[in-house]
């Protein structure tokens, strides 16, 4: 009973930026649950290889070619997969770029693709696979990818905290909206996992003590540590759930001051 909630199976779920990192591994905890999933991002080749590994597990996976910041290629994939698998029933906005860099020093063009990879992407996203579940009246849940950012600040990441902030907010806004529609809408807040965006920080000894120093549980996050509360927003396990944002960080955030 308790295992059926968590139960993903013959749903259709679209994980983007699932070329590389936390992407990549939410892809592999939904197959695994049952979902057919949409694997979605620029670099192709790197789609059809994880498609090839998730299949030879006994899942089912489709690779489809999308740049979150171009909306017509996102409507394009969007087609694509509703003619091959049906409407998205779980969306996981997940695409997004780090690019540390001061304040003083960003320029205009750095600011626009931060907006438009990390919050227009998720907000557009979501209002296409929404249109299309409420056409056909069914139920669906989105999950983006937010960050402990979106709740606190951190050195050399304004643009990136004040588009992690926007998606705790569209989280929030669209949960309300979109609840008589029976579309539940939640965040996950990551605290550190080391992946592409990051490797070469923690790569170091200054990047190792951040960790013992500034996380209680004095460690980077295990890409394991995001799959259950992943299930949980995705599946029936959290039907009752929507409008919240679920740090995921050791206790990153709730350091003290
Ligand atoms: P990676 O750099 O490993 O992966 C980023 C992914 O986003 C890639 O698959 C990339 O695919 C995709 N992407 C970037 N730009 C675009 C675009 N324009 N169109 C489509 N896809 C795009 O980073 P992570 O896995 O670490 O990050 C994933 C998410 O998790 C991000 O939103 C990040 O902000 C968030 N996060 C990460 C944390 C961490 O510690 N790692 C902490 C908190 C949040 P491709 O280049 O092939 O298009």
């Amino acid at each position: 009973m308790t295992n059926e909630r968590f139960s993903l199976q013959g749903r259709v779920a679209l994980v983007t930026g699932a070329s590389s990192g936390l992407g990549r591994h939410f892809a592999a905890v939904l197959a695994q649950a049952g979902a057919r999933v949409v694997v979605a991002a620029r670099r192709l080749e790197r789609l059809e290889s994880l498609v090839s590994e998730l299949e030879q597990a006994g899942g089912q996976a489709l690779p489809v070619a999308m740049d979150v910041t171009d909306s017509d290629s996102v409507v394009t994939a969007l087609t694509t997969v509703e003619n091959q698998f049906g409407p998205v029933e779980i969306l996981i906005n997940n695409a997004g770029i780090g690019d540390p860099r001061p304040f003083l020093e960003t320029t205009e063009a750095d600011w626009d693709r931060m907006m438009d990879t990390n919050l227009k992407s998720a907000w557009f996203l979501a209002r296409e696979v929404s249109r299309r579940l409420v056409a056909k009246g069914q139920p669906g849940s989105i999950i983006n990818i937010a960050s402990i950012l979106g709740l606190r600040v951190g050195r050399d990441l304004s643009h990136y905290a004040v588009a992690k902030a926007g998606v705790v907010q569209l989280t929030k806004a669209l949960a309300v909206e979109l609840s008589r529609h029976r579309i539940r809408v939640n965040a996950l807040a990551p605290g550190y996992f080391r992946t592409e965006m990051n490797d070469e920080f923690f790569a170091t000894e200054q990047g190792q003590r951040y960790i013992r120093r500034q996380v209680p549980m004095a460690r980077l996050g295990q890409l394991e540590d995001l799959s259950g509360p992943l299930l949980l927003l995705a599946s029936e396990a959290g039907g009752f759930m929507t409008g919240t944002v679920i740090p995921v960080d050791g206790g990153h955030v709730t350091n003290p001051l």
